[in-house]
């Protein structure tokens, strides 16, 4: 058996980088820039007022001093003469201030009479003028790659990029298997449960970047389960749950070898979820969790969300582990690396009291997995431990 570590590698091998599209900028966040973009002009693109006031010559600031209102310069409509000596311009903020101006007194400081102000406030030594390419200039660029924020869809605007080249999503086919699933909304019969893992796992794939296509439940039948591979037919990873084991309803892994799986590895030596079973399935990747919800959710914060990440393009494939203080004993790990749900908080970090994979209630409790080491020794409070956040994982 392998280790989460070398699975991981093993998977990135099963993928690679998509290539770009372009999007509307109003639909471009949270996805992520492919290709540097620059600026097409400068901001602002003239001499700005940053305050409402009267544009003047600077060096005849000064207390008491008066000046002959000439004009008017507002935000959208420039002033179109030159400002002389003893001559003012009144202006509004974001308006060009007027040549022969270089220096806006505020509104506050002055007296206005008719045409005539007086400075009755000392101005201080601050012009209230924003310099032409202050914010930015023509061919300043954001680089890729970068998951595109609120702030970043505001600076293109500005720099009136309209389209954006991003990654193309990842498509996803999610099919869970099992004579005993339902969709959420149906009647189960007496011996039935509901399918919650595809649900989990959308949401999880979504919120970092993916395209997820639930499939119709396929039974444990190998018919049905070729069903359910061809309809994932497009996708560029296919994600079965369930039947992954050795029982006899396990159907899975004798599908998708008839299908021609090439098999890149089966099982990881890791808690929850040794099942797992990874190759290539014609044109795409094709990964095989194990049933148990919360086994299913583990490995998809452990190795789906950096395929996606990966097929993405980002640097960072995969989210760095903590460090924190226990806040509660912890007894020895066995032989397999053991990632368990845990609650991070001010103490300090202590994993869950039940661990058992099928408890979806503490996982939802869970904002952390605390990552054991095989063999592991027991551990007291006050212990500096490594976990992994799973609400900033994407
Ligand atoms: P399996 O890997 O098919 O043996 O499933 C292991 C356990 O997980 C069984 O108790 C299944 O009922 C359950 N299970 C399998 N798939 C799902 C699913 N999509 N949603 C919820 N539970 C599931
Ligand atoms: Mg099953």
């Amino acid at each position: 058996m392998i280790t989460v570590e070398e699975a991981r590698s093993l998977l990135f091998d099963l993928v690679s980088p998509l290539p770009a599209e372009t999007v509307r900028l109003s639909g471009a966040a949270g996805r992520i820039l492919a290709d540097n973009v620059a600026a097409t002009r400068d901001q602002p693109p003239f001499a700005a007022s940053s305050m409402d006031g009267y544009a003047v010559k600077a060096t005849e600031v000064e207390l008491h001093a008066m000046f002959k209102v000439v004009g008017e310069a507002a935000a959208g409509h420039r002033f179109g003469g030159t400002v002389g000596p003893g001559q003012a311009v009144r202006i509004f903020t974001g308006a060009p201030v007027p040549d022969g101006a270089d220096f806006v007194v505020i509104q506050e400081d002055v007296d206005r009479r008719g045409d005539l102000i007086t400075i009755t406030d000392a101005p201080g030594s601050k012009n209230n003028i924003r310099p032409a390419g202050i914010d930015f200039r023509t061919g300043t660029r954001i680089t890729a790659p970068r998951q595109i924020r609120p702030e970043d869809i505001a600076l293109m605007a500005a720099m009136n990029i309209a389209s954006v080249p991003v990654t193309r999503k990842p498509v996803i086919a999610l099919i869970s298997t099992g004579n005993e699933l339902v969709m959420p909304g149906e009647t189960p019969g007496p011996d039935q449960i509901i399918a919650s893992n595809t649900f989990g796992l959308k949401a999880l794939l979504e919120e970092c970047g993916a395209h997820v296509r639930i499939l119709p439940i396929a039974q444990d039948t190998v018919a049905s389960l070729e069903t359910g591979f061809g309809l994932a037919q497009g996708a560029d990873l296919v994600v079965t749950i369930g039947g992954a084991s050795v029982g006899e309803y396990d159907l899975v892994a004798d599908v998708s070898d008839g299908l021609g799986l090439e098999r890149s590895f089966y099982k990881i030596r890791m808690r929850p979820g040794k099942p797992l079973m990874a190759g290539r399935l014609g044109d795409a990747a094709m990964v095989g969790l194990p049933g148990n919800p919360v086994s299913a959710m583990v490995c998809g914060y452990l190795f789906l969300v950096p395929m996606v990440r990966h097929m993405l393009g980002m640097d960072h494939a995969v989210a760095p582990l903590q460090q924190a203080i226990l806040s509660a004993p912890l007894a020895k790990n066995g032989p397999r690396e053991h990632y368990m749900r845990a609650v991070l908080d001010h103490t300090g970090i202590r994993a869950c009291e039940d661990q058992d994979s099928s408890l979806l209630s503490v996982l939802a409790q869970a904002n952390a997995l605390l990552v054991r080491q095989p063999h592991d020794p027991a551990r007291t409070v006050g212990d500096e431990v490594t976990y992994l956040p799973i609400q900033q994982i994407r």
